[in-house]
């Protein structure tokens, strides 16, 4: 992947606030200094515990979600080359968790769970991409809202976009625009960027009380530095971190500035780690490893949170909603699988004995293997995989020595209490409404055009402890092949090399014969050479492997449209928007798939529907002018690629559009 074009690493601190609040910056820390010496003493914990009873609370809150960091990639964490002193300096002004435990080692259901207090096979968005948290789920921005907080949120990835519905609650909320051309799934904002809209944000929050998050994706992969080159590198991963921690460190010193520090509560928290080529794994996603599910967390709100202090009890990412509330005098959620943690900071209550529940789905959506989930509690690990895994954290932190055979009855009690702890789960949430996708009139179309619904793609009802048994291929047997996919098999479609990329897909595709991921590549390369009726056969095989996968029928698609045969491309659009009805993607391709038709008016009404769900995305409005522009309404055409230009200038592709429109205005 070719490195992103960063000037990071500079000095910057400060550089951007105005010149009185820097005075200011100045005049508070020597208030500060004096607090200290006057508060500072043996009876801090006391006085914490006595400023919890006699009601002090934070007025506001500030959530740092650090994306893909690594706990023991920081200096609080005892890491002595790390580059964390912003983070690092927040942990001594405030409580560390030191054994936290993400719920998936994906960002999308991770986030959903900071922000829902429940598992993902409860608030339901269990994938990247694809998964989507639902409205029916109550969030912490929501809950916050309805007590006449202002909730605000600025993120870095596209994958928390609003679309998959973790925007909820906010009443203002900054996405990731979507790229003119390549993966949305990978574009990002710059830790810079989030962090100066963070400020605005903040600036104009002051005087309120408010809920504002704030999410850095500069840790997640690729890894760009200045003075590492190798885009693999660990030093390259901790350079990133320290770029964050740097933004971090603006963060927190506007807080002080505007004097918001005293009455507002800041959470630090990563929503997963990263792999580092740990077992095998470079990134993150396939696995349920400490190095991916081991989270920083960090609270502080001077006189409420005890400063310096260190917990080693067994947390979860789901306990931060419920802790937040609880702070804030707030009624607690009924839905909740998470506690309040208050009781943790004041010493009070002894350690609550927590258990930490983890899943991915990952390695099952993309290759067909199993589905992993894992139970942490009291220092044990399990994980229940086709070949189950127990591992002893204090004496095994990298968890090395499978101790199933070993310890085979706390194996066995192990997976009794993970089982339970489904069975005693809250009922998942309602998922949206699918309705207004395919009207009657689309229905009737469709089925003029040959399609059949099948009901085969429906949901099949099952519920989670229906699916609670590992079926399939083990996933750490097939650590290597992920690597060949994620790495060598993107380069070599790079370098054009399809000869050595059939060849690699083929043999993988041996391996894992269940992936429906490998035969849409191989397909895609297939094509690629020209050799269209195969592209199309082994697109059908994908399908059959995988009926309700969405990559490849979309990957299909687009390619039966391309070939011109926008019916059948219709009829795989179609599956898609049935199973994720507010699927812009989907919606577009169909609209131009209608459009080929000749079926303009349902055309257009597809593509209000999903600029209605994404108004500021430039290939939707591309698509929707080039559409206008078909069926003669060329002022009409030109509004929409204007505002697809403002959005992005640099669209040649649209660019071109409108000046063929313009041409035949005869401007
Ligand atoms: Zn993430």
């Amino acid at each position: 992947m070719a490195a992103r074009e960063k000037a990071r690493h500079g000095p910057r601190a400060g550089a951007d606030l105005p010149t009185g609040l820097r005075t200011s910056r100045r005049r508070w820390l020597i208030v500060l200094v004096v607090v200290i010496a006057v508060v500072g003493g043996g009876s801090v914990a006391f006085q914490h515990a006595r400023s919890l009873a006699r009601g002090t609370r934070p007025q506001s809150v500030l959530l740092i979600t650090m994306d893909t960091t690594r706990a023991d990639y920081l200096g609080c964490f005892g890491r002595t080359t790390a580059q964390t002193p912003n983070i690092d300096r927040l942990a001594r002004e405030g409580t560390v968790f030191t054994r936290c435990t993400a719920s998936a080692p994906l960002t999308l259901p991770s986030h959903a769970s900071i922000l829902t207090g429940v598992y993902p096979y409860v608030h339901g968005a269990r994938e990247n991409g694809t998964g989507r948290l639902a409205g029916s789920n109550e969030t912490l921005a929501e809950t916050l809202k309805a007590a006449g907080f202002a909730t605000q949120a600025t993120i870095a990835s596209f994958v928390l976009n609003q679309q998959f519905g973790i925007g909820q609650g906010f009443d203002v909320y900054h996405d990731v625009p979507r790229p003119a051309v390549g993966s949305p799934l990978s574009a990002e904002r710059r830790g810079d960027e989030v962090c100066d809209d963070a400020l605005a944000m903040l600036r104009s929050l002051a005087g309120q009380r408010f809920l504002l998050w704030v999410h850095f994706y500069d840790p997640h992969f690729p890894y760009v530095s200045e003075r590492v080159k190798d885009e693999l590198s660990p030093l390259a991963y901790a350079d990133e971190i320290a770029f964050m921690d740097t933004q971090i460190g603006h963060l927190l010193s506007a807080l002080r500035e505007l004097h918001l520090e005293r009455d507002t509560l800041v959470i630090a928290v990563a929503d997963h780690g990263e792999g580092l080529n740990d077992h095998d794994e470079w990134e993150h996603g396939c696995f349920l490893y400490e190095t991916t599910l081991h989270t920083p967390l960090i609270f502080r709100c001077p006189g409420v949170i005890p400063a310096g202090k260190t917990v080693s009890a067994q947390v979860r990412t789901i306990d931060i909603a419920p802790t937040v509330l609880e702070l804030l005098h707030r009624p607690a959620w009924d839905q909740a699988q998470g506690v309040s943690l208050t009781g943790l900071f004041t010493g009070q209550k002894p350690d609550p004995d927590l258990a930490a529940y983890s899943e991915t789905f990952l390695a099952q959506a993309e290759y067909g293997l199993s589905q992993l989930r894992s139970l942490t509690a009291g220092g044990w690990k399990f994980v229940w995989a086709p070949k189950p895994e127990l591992y002893r954290l204090p004496s095994d932190p990298g968890e090395a020595r499978n101790l199933v055979a070993e310890e085979p009855q706390h194996a066995a009690d192990m997976l009794v209490q993970l089982r339970q702890l489904i069975a005693d789960a809250p009922p998942p949430a309602a998922k949206d409404e699918a309705s207004a996708v395919l009207t009657d009139t689309d229905q009737a179309l469709l089925e003029s055009l040959g399609y059949v619904s099948r009901p085969g793609l429906q949901d099949e009802g099952l519920t989670e402890l229906d699916q609670f048994e590992p079926r399939g291929g083990n996933p750490r047997d097939y650590a290597r092949s992920f690597k060949l996919i994620t790495r060598e098999l993107p380069q070599l479609r790079q370098q054009r090399e399809y000869k050595r990329a059939e060849q690699l897909l083929r043999q993988l595709m041996e391996s894992m014969p269940d992936a429906a991921h490998l035969p849409a590549h191989l397909a895609e390369v297939l094509d690629a050479q020209g050799r269209t009726d195969e592209a199309a056969q082994m697109f059908e095989h994908a399908i059959a492997l995988a009926p309700k996968g969405y990559v490849s029928r979309m990957k299909y698609g687009t390619f039966l449209r391309r070939i011109n045969r926008p019916a059948d491309a219709l009829a795989q659009f179609t599956v898609v928007l049935e199973n994720w009805p507010n699927n812009t993607d989907a919606l577009s391709q169909m609209a131009l798939a209608l459009t080929s038709l000749g079926h303009f008016d349902v055309a257009k009404e597809k593509m209000r529907r999903a600029l209605e769900l994404e108004p500021k995305n430039v290939r939707l409005l591309r698509a929707m002018g080039v559409i206008c522009e078909d069926t003669g309404k060329l002022t009409d055409a030109i509004r929409y690629l204007n505002e697809a230009l403002a959005l992005d200038p640099t669209f040649q592709e649209c660019e071109k559009d409108r000046d063929r429109v313009i041409q035949k205005l005869g401007w």
